[in-house]
């Protein structure tokens, strides 16, 4: 039988609850298999600040995810060379698969409402499964508006709401707050350790 497989895509930068939370309540409402982790690597959408190196947001991922059952990481969009879309990442993952799988790419509502600016967004029915996660701040009625192609294939997760972002992370981290049980304990200390985070950050030009 296929291997249920979710793909939960991101910034990750740096990874948290709400991703963890997500991926999670995603396994275990819809039965999957195991859950791939893939930080991206030049995101197309992260236009307004130069992100953190993709080495960095590798990292925090294989710390907040290391012993975890079914999790893991997978480095294709920080190797690749060219600007990470969603619809090459899956038609990689079905090709060299050893095992036969069943895709369910994993997004939260915020991320879910903007997927008519992806690239080749139709053809993603057509390799996977959608699944949004709520979040807060984000109606579930805004799904009303999407393509019929895309909703045939959408499943709502609903998880608890956890209103907590990469962005305000980065923000409690240059602001000298804390950010303890906001991101996994190793996360925090490889945060401090590389002091990622301090300096203002740098509008992409
Ligand atoms: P940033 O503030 O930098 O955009 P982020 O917290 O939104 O960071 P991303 O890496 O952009 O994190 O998100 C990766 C995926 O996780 C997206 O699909 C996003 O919608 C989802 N996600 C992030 N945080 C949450 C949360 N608190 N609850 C539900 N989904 C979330
Ligand atoms: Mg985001």
């Amino acid at each position: 039988m296929a291997e249920k497989t979710g793909i939960m895509g991101g910034t990750f930068d740096p990874i948290h609850y709400g991703h963890l939370l997500a991926a999670e309540e995603s396994r275990r409402q819809l039965g999957l298999d195991r859950i791939v982790f893939v930080p991206a690597g030049t995101p197309p959408h992260k236009t307004d600040r130069l992100i953190t190196r993709g080495e960095d947001r590798y990292a925090m991922t294989l710390l907040a995810t290391a012993g975890v059952r079914d999790f893991s990481v997978s480095r294709t969009e920080i190797d690749r060379k060219r600007p990470s879309h969603t619809v090459d990442t899956l038609r990689e993952f079905l090709e060299q698969s050893a095992r036969p799988c069943e895709l369910f790419f994993i997004t939260g509502l915020d991320a879910l409402l903007g997927i008519e600016t992806w690239a080749d967004f139709m053809q993603l029915p057509t390799l996977c499964s959608l699944v949004t996660v709520t979040r807060p701040g984000y109606a579930v009625a805004g799904l009303q508006t999407l393509p019929e192609a895309i909703r045939r294939v959408l499943k709502l997760v609903e998880i608890p709401q956890f209103a907590i972002s990469s962005t305000e992370i980065r923000a409690r981290v240059r602001d000298g707050r804390g950010i303890r049980f906001l991101v996994p304990h190793l996360v925090e200390q490889y945060i401090e350790h590389r002091e990622l985070y301090r300096e203002p950050e740098v509008p992409r030009i």
